[in-house]
């Protein structure tokens, strides 16, 4: 039976445990990643179930240059990511729109657009070249226990003894939740159908997101098919009802909804995938630390995708622990104390809720119908479209690179 002692123990190898690992790993910092699913090291395979995720990941202009940092975004993910080098929001059914645009504001991109399995690809392959690391797959736990000197874990496989545990366990953390931190959670009603289309036109790098009555559309640039095809990466969000429809229909039927919907704008379209959909609630720990204990990613909060930052911020999280852990330890200190992990909790405080605040904000402002909030958010948008300062701010917060 195994009898490991390290400084960290990450519960969850998702795109944010991972990210944690990459992060105290560069640093030197010892650390075992648990996970319940398979990874399969070189040949880069994600934890089980997990195969089949459709979903598309805006990858933010900061976050690339984070995972370039931690070695991670190399050949194999860069030829695989789609340029976004400009968004279009539009309130539907008006023609006021927003273009923020990367090259009018000096920049070559916005970020870039790359399936999220192959993202855990290159998370997993790439931990190989950290020594301090460790992974354990299958990982069953039996017991956590939090003590004044350590935090220990046990095991099918045998026991794990560390300083402090990171849940980065996902939404509603159970680890978080057995440790006494609450949620808050506001189900917004909605899934989000997800699906790859094929269209006529090229998207020449733009994502395009249109506030509807029924929900947000939101096409992301996919990199072109092998047959050539241009591709783009769908997340409607819709009522349960609606969602289930969308499902049900024949693939003529959806394509044909989502062009209409998305007013044609790259031309007449086909599905070329299937179809999934995925809950959607604002979640948010009421903590991010406890007792030898420190969240991640979608453990501390969960996000509406509009606005694509959800993994963006557990990256940025990841960062910031890694930070005052590899400080701490570099002292001589420990590392799982509160005292310790609070600095953490400070620095991730103020990002954490302006993103949240703003994607919930626009998600509610974008879902009233009466006349006067329409007038107040056809206005929102005209004005940003005119205020290159204030579309600059937004643009450099949502690209990453003022958090
Ligand atoms: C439709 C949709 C589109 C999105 N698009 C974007 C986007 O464009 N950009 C963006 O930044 N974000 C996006 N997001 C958000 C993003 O997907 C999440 O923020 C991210 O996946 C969260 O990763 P995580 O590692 O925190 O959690 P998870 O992905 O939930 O991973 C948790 C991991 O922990 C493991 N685990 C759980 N319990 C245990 C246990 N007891 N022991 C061991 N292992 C355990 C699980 O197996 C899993 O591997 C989107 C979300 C949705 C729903």
């Amino acid at each position: 039976m195994m009898d490991d002692r390290t400084q960290v123990i990450i519960v969850g190898g998702g795109l944010a445990g991972l990210g944690v690992a990459h992060a105290l790993g560069g640093r030197g910092v010892s650390c075992v990643v648990l996970e319940r699913g398979l990874m399969h090291g070189s040949s880069g395979a994600m934890p089980r179930g997990r195969d089949s995720d459709l979903r598309q990941t805006a990858v933010s202009y900061g976050s690339q240059q984070l995972m370039t940092s931690w070695g991670v975004w190399d050949e194999h993910l860069a030829s695989a990511a789609c340029k976004m080098t400009s968004i279009c929001v539009q309130d539907g059914g008006d023609s006021a729109k927003t273009v923020f645009s990367a090259v009018e504001h000096g920049y070559e991109r916005l970020g870039s657009i790359i399936a999220q399995s192959l993202l855990r690809e290159g998370l997993a392959r790439g931990l190989s070249r950290h020594s301090s690391v460790r992974v354990i797959e299958e990982a069953a736990i039996k017991t956590m226990t939090r003590g004044a000197d350590g935090v220990e874990v046990v095991l099918e496989q045998g026991t794990v003894r560390g300083a402090v545990v990171v849940a980065a366990d996902g939404r509603c953390s159970p680890i978080a939740q057995g440790a006494s931190l609450g949620y808050y959670t506001y189900d917004y009603g909605q899934q989000a159908v997800v699906a790859v289309m094929a269209h006529e036109k090229p998207h020449e790098g733009l994502a395009c997101e249109l506030f509807l009555p029924q929900g947000t559309l939101a096409l992301l640039p996919m990199a072109d098919d092998e047959a050539g095809r241009h591709r783009s990466s769908l997340v409607w969000s819709l009522g349960h009802e609606a969602a289930q429809a969308m499902l049900a229909c024949s693939d003529d039927i959806f394509a044909e909804q989502v062009a209409y919907y998305s007013e044609s704008l790259f031309g007449p379209m086909s599905l070329v995938s299937k179809r999934q959909t995925f809950p959607l609630t604002l979640t948010r720990a009421g903590a991010y630390v406890g007792d030898r204990l420190a969240l991640v990613g979608d453990a501390c909060r969960s996000l509406h995708p509009l606005a694509g930052q959800g993994i963006n911020l557990g990256w940025r999280d990841g960062e910031a622990l890694a930070k005052v852990i590899h400080e701490a330890h570099t002292l001589g200190l420990d590392c799982g104390t509160q005292a310790i992990l609070r600095r953490y909790e400070k620095a991730r405080y103020a990002d954490s809720l302006a993103l949240m605040a703003a994607t919930h904000g626009l998600n509610r402002l974008f879902a009233h119908r009466n006349p006067l909030s329409v007038a107040f958010r056809r206005c929102a948008v005209r004005m940003f479209a005119q205020v290159m300062p204030l579309q600059q701010k937004m643009m450099r917060y949502g690209m990453g690179m003022s958090a």
